[in-house]
């Protein structure tokens, strides 16, 4: 079975056409025979490519037998490894009984088998004069660091000079700016044809994510999907499914555009959902991703190149992101912080926006207008209030700009007094420390805004200020929008007041987002479906297809320096 086949006529599961050649590999790790052959039929009609047969994950193994049963009648084509513990598997046995059960793999008609760096010259050797269809993986894992350029380089040297058909290193990420290292090599590799065999790259961990989507467009032979999520093979690997319909993988190419959250945590985030779905509908050749990153600055100089067009910023980074802009938006500059980045086109300058205020604003001007969407007049209904912000960060500095736009009187409770006092000062408000919140109550009909993450999932029994002191507030606004209803806004309801959810505010923010990121208006009612009903109706897809509004804001480059 030639996996080259599926390129040329990929099946109506595997996503239609697909725009590059990377292969989407399932492994199992299927403790019995019966499991593994269920998982392989799985991972088909999921829209797997190949499946990796861990061997060494099955509780009893008879080579002979086993491996005939799992290649007769294969509906994709099987990957055979058999990790030993000294490279990171579960394999402890004698090395010769299991460099056997790989060469017979072979002898049987296995269309790939995975061998260890270390023991690949032996095992050539073992082999050599014969021929197979088999295609062998060489490969090297390293569980502790990303190596520098010119160790990978080498490195892929050494696998490429063992006789390797496919070249797979396998690094760990300590910081996001490790993956830029293996695309770095993989782009070196492959377009410039430094090496001449496929590669695989791939970095792994919660901060090597990227690494498995984006070698879709860097040219990569090969990444792993799981069938379940959390049952993997190597940290960091994402579901089958994410890789085809959150990220739509088949889609990626050479031109697509990466966007991307920056945040720790960035996980309970619903933009990559929002945005890929909207960028697949509307027609734009973008990706959104996950972007785990522990300093911006260091993140947005690695990722310098014009492909890496546009970023949401969240916690605990929107302050410390508006001092990497080269440009900042008058409005987040008063705010002292961004919460969306553009990379200018014309010249790869960064520039800085704050879509946090509007968003949130003119929710909680709708709830106390009462109602959802309704038009706004002159007066906002925020003038004369007194409006509480909980919270000093990137959010409550936000929120407090913007109330004391609209005419309200502003008070911010801070667990750190001072950063409270500090911009009570610089926006021309009032301080209190959270302690004291709970007995605030200089009159009724207050408007209480929480900007912290209390009480966000998986906290979801706090609360950042007692039941019995809502009753002094008329509307209580959350920012947290994981849960929907927060703890916060269900005993506030329950004292009567009127409820604003933070998924208002992720709308409103998100919308100004996009605009900033496509320079078109964005698709509101589109946004509303996806974000209440995680996907969209068949309807929206074919009456956004193929906007000719629709203008690519760069042109590419994956060029080696760029990257
Ligand atoms: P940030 O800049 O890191 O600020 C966090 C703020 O929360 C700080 O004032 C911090 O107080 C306070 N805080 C954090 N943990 C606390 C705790 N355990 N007890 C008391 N105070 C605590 O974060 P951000 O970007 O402003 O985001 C804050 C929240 O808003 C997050 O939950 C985020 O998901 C949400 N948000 C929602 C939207 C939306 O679209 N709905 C948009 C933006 C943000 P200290 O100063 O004492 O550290």
């Amino acid at each position: 079975m030639d996996p080259n086949v599926l390129f040329s006529a990929p099946s109506a599961s595997n996503g239609g056409s697909r725009k590059n050649a990377t292969l989407i590999c399932a492994p199992t790790m299927a403790e019995s025979l019966e499991k593994m052959k269920i998982d392989v039929s799985n991972a088909k009609d999921t829209g797997a490519d190949v499946v990796e047969i861990r061997l060494d994950a099955l509780n009893t193994f008879d080579p002979s037998q086993d491996l005939n049963t799992l290649l007769q009648h294969r509906p994709l084509p099987l990957l055979f490894t058999y990790r030993p513990k000294w490279e990171g598997g579960k394999y402890d046995g004698d090395e010769n009984k299991r460099l056997d059960a790989l060469r017979l793999a072979m002898e049987l008609g296995a269309d790939y088998i995975d061998v260890e760096l270390q023991v690949a010259h032996q095992f050539f050797d073992s082999i050599r004069g014969k021929s197979f269809k088999t295609k062998v993986i060489v490969s090297s894992h390293n569980y502790q660091l990303t190596p520098s350029v010119e160790d990978l380089g080498n490195l892929v040297a050494r696998i490429q000079a063992t006789g390797a058909d496919i070249v797979k290193i396998a690094t760990t990420a300590l910081d996001i700016t490790d993956v830029a290292r293996m695309f770095q090599i993989m782009v070196h590799s492959q377009v410039r044809r430094v090496c001449l065999v496929p590669f695989i790259g791939l970095v792994m961990g919660d901060r090597g994510l990227i690494s498995r989507i984006l070698c879709a467009k860097f040219g990569g032979y090969l990444t792993f999907g799981t069938l379940e999520s959390g049952v993997i093979s190597a940290p960091g690997q994402p579901t089958l499914k994410d890789l085809l319909y959150l990220y739509n993988l088949r889609q990626l190419g050479p031109d697509t555009k990466v966007y991307g959250l920056i945040g720790k945590p960035v996980g309970h985030s619903k933009s990559p959902k929002l945005f890929n779905e909207a960028f697949k509908s509307v027609g734009i050749d973008g990706v959104y991703l996950f972007l785990l990153v522990d300093d911006p600055a260091n993140f947005l100089r690695a990722y310098s190149s014009t492909d890496f067009v546009g970023f949401s910023v969240t916690i605990p980074h929107k302050e410390t992101a508006l001092k990497c802009c080269d440009e900042v938006d008058p409005v987040a500059k008063s705010i002292g912080a961004v919460n969306c980045v553009i990379r200018r086109p014309t010249d790869g300058k960064l520039i800085g926006y704050n879509t946090d205020y509007v968003g949130a604003i003119s929710a909680i001007e709708d709830g106390l207008r009462g109602k959802q969407n309704g038009s706004s007049t002159a007066v906002s209904p925020l003038a004369g209030k007194l409006f509480v912000v909980i919270g000093a960060g990137g959010a409550g500095k936000a929120l407090a700009y913007g109330a004391k736009e609209k005419g309200a009187r502003v008070v911010i409770a801070n667990r750190t007094y001072d950063r409270a006092r500090e911009l009570a000062d610089i926006i021309g408000g009032d301080a209190l420390a959270l302690a004291d919140l709970g007995n605030y109550h200089p009159e009724d009909d207050m408007i209480l805004a929480n900007t912290t993450s209390i009480g966000m999932q998986p906290k979801v029994d706090e609360t950042p200020i007692s039941k019995s002191a809502l009753k002094y507030y008329s509307l209580v606004f959350d920012a947290i929008y994981t849960p929907k209803m927060t703890r916060l806004l269900n005993e506030a309801e329950e004292s009567g007041a009127t409820i604003v959810t933070g998924f208002e505010m992720f709308l409103g923010q998100a919308y100004g987002q996009y605009e900033n990121f496509t320079g078109l208006p964005a698709p509101k009612e589109l946004f509303r479906r996806i974000v209440n009903y995680g996907k969209l109706l068949r309807s929206d897809r074919l009456s956004l297809h193929h906007n000719p509004r629709i203008r690519m804001v760069s042109t590419i480059c994956i060029c080696l320096h760029c990257l």
